[in-house]
């Protein structure tokens, strides 16, 4: 009779969700004197590793600036960033840039793809640039899994918006980042091409171990998501999980009503 226990590692120790990405007391300002715009007022927040989160928030609520001080893309005012146990606040741009490249994939609303590359090389660009070679059987994985198998000697004007952003999902994921920011990855979509792009989002989640952070508006878009963070005149208000696209959107007519009377 054996006595070992097995504890899921993926919880870590003491059931906590390990942490991909933190931010402590941040701060972010624009401007000065009486043009200065608090984006960030203050914001604490702990992103979970191998989940998929979505920040939404009305128009000017901090969404894309928590991405972009999250991603290391722009810099903060006050407070820290981690990514794992790594503070990338204080760290010099040759540092920043080199962490980004290393572990950091993004994903935009523009797909931001090479027209003379076909699909194959745009993927493994980031990790040519890099010197890295890419690891063969994870590659076709990732082509597999966005379904992009059979297309990947296409340039991008051979293809349809919903596939050549899935050349750029797969492009952030070839690298195995320890985590990917979206900023509206389906907003340039279609409602079907974007339900495709989102499923597999998910799927690189489920089945990748992907930890994925997404800013959007679109409430079915967040209804992906595992964790549904609420931003509002830059503070972290809500958050809500397992999300419904309905509940998503109940919440949202509920700020906006809240700020309507305000
Ligand atoms: P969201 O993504 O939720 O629409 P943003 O993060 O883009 O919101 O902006 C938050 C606030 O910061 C807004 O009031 C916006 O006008 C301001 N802001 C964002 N970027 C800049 C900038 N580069 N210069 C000045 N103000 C900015």
């Amino acid at each position: 009779m054996t006595t070992a226990v097995t504890i899921p590692q993926h919880h870590g120790a003491g059931g906590h969700v390990a942490v991909a990405a933190r931010a402590r007391r941040v701060v972010k300002a624009y401007g000065s004197g009486e043009t200065r715009v608090l984006a960030l007022d203050g914001i604490d927040v702990d992103i979970e590793r191998g989940r998929f989160t979505a920040i939404m928030g009305p128009s000017g609520s901090g969404k894309s600036t928590l991405m972009h001080c999250l991603a290391g893309l722009d810099t903060v005012s006050s407070g820290q960033i981690f990514l794992a146990d790594t503070e990338i606040t204080g760290l010099k741009d040759k540092k920043l840039t080199q962490l980004r490249r290393d572990r950091i994939g993004f994903i935009f609303q523009a797909y931001n793809l090479l027209p003379t590359l076909n699909a194959l090389e745009n993927i493994t660009l980031p990790m040519d640039i890099a010197g890295r070679k890419p690891d063969r059987q994870w590659l076709e994985r990732v082509v597999e899994t966005v379904g992009l198998a059979g297309r990947l000697k296409h340039r991008p004007t051979q293809l349809s918006g919903g596939q050549q952003q899935r050349v750029a999902v797969a492009r952030a994921l070839a690298a195995r980042p320890e985590i990917i920011f979206g900023d509206e990855p389906t907003g340039n979509l279609d409602s079907r091409a974007g339900a495709e792009v989102l499923g597999f989002l998910r799927t690189s989640v489920d089945e990748l171990g992907q930890t994925m952070v997404m800013v959007t508006h679109d409430p079915v878009a967040a209804s992906y998501a595992d964790r549904v963070l609420y931003l509002a005149d830059g503070h972290l208000v809500d958050e809500m999980v397992n999300p419904t696209a309905e509940q998503v959107l109940d919440r949202m007519k509920d700020f906006d009503a809240r700020g309507r009377t305000s």
